[in-house]
């Protein structure tokens, strides 16, 4: 792959297991094969551009892992400086990536909110440009390419699963549906339970902001989504879904067993919405999956989740 590249046009494959489990044709946006293993490379990739365009050097982004990695990639792909400050349940795995792609890693705080306070503090004090994982327009924008994609394409989807952490994926993909002129196709929206922030956001017509994590899906571990998911939300046809651990970490054997690519529990809680049939029924098909991904996974860690979670 050449150098320069920020993120690829991902494959589009039909899914005959979870075809048969939900009834209709299941097709999946395979975003775990962007170079940072995940979607991030997209919406991340586009806000370091666009600071790379206005004579920015250097960036700093705090994150539970993909966005991090995604900016250190692509910060290294653009030539600038970047500095990463991840929450301390950021694992060893991530922490890795991302000081492979030559970024300076900081840890900060027990969850991602923690991290991004600091971390707006120091771009501030070190005349950076800070880098928002998921409350970004330019964010939103890059994420919305996968839709251009799978439009181009000619795939109309009747209902699209996609997953929700602080809901930056979830606002670029619905501002990448009004564009292709797919407003009206239905969304579910799934987490996990413990980083439900978006559903209970719903649920009581504003944000919401947890008390904390204690789900095992990191990445989808924002206590507040911002404020453009819910708000995109209400103007489309969005439905939240909440599984548990367990459904998302089952999703994640089962995906691998059957498709032979290793996601976070962040991205098996969409997984999940089709291997236990959830959320609504269309008529319409296929069902669009957006295999989001995630690179901070192993099959030992799989292994490990297997054992200890209920
Ligand atoms: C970041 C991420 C999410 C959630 O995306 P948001 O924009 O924070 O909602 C889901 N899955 C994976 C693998 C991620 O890296």
């Amino acid at each position: 792959m050449p150098s320069s590249i920020l993120y690829v046009e991902t494959p589009l494959w039909e899914s005959p297991t979870l075809s048969d489990r939900i009834g209709r044709r299941a097709v999946l946006k395979m975003e775990a094969f962007q170079p940072v293993g995940s979607f991030k490379a997209r919406g991340m990739g586009a806000a370091c551009r666009k600071a790379k365009d206005e004579g920015v050097e250097k960036v700093v982004c705090s994150s539970g892992g993909n966005a991090g990695l995604a900016v250190a990639y692509a910060g290294r792909v653009l030539g600038m400086g970047v500095t990463i400050v991840v929450p301390e349940r950021t694992g060893e795995r991530a922490r890795g990536l991302i000081r492979r792609e030559g970024a300076a890693l900081l840890v900060h705080g027990e969850a991602w909110d923690d991290a991004h306070a600091y971390a707006v503090g120091l771009a501030a004090e070190t005349g950076s440009a800070y880098i928002h994982p998921f409350d970004d327009p330019a964010v939103w924008r890059g994420h919305s390419s996968m839709i251009q994609e799978v439009h181009a394409a000619g795939v109309e989807p009747g209902l699209i699963v996609v997953s929700v952490g602080g809901g930056g994926l979830l606002a670029g993909l619905l501002l990448g549906m009004d564009e292709v002129g797919w407003g009206e196709v239905p969304v579910l929206a799934v987490e996990t339970r413990g980083a439900d922030s978006f559903a209970q956001a719903m649920a009581a017509g504003d944000l919401v902001t947890l008390p904390g994590i204690t789900s095992i899906a990191a990445t989808l571990g924002a206590r507040t989504v911002c404020r453009e998911a819910i708000d995109a939300a209400r103007r489309h046809r969005v439905t939240p879904l909440v599984v548990s651990d367990r459904q998302a970490l089952d999703a994640c054997l089962a995906f691998a067993t059957d498709h032979r690519v290793l996601v976070e529990p962040a991205c098996g809680a969409s997984l999940a919405a089709g291997y236990d049939a959830l959320g609504p029924v269309t008529a319409h098909e296929p069902v669009l999956f957006i295999v989001c991904g995630g690179a901070a996974v192993t099959p030992q860690m799989l292994a490990e989740w297997d054992r200890t979670v209920r």
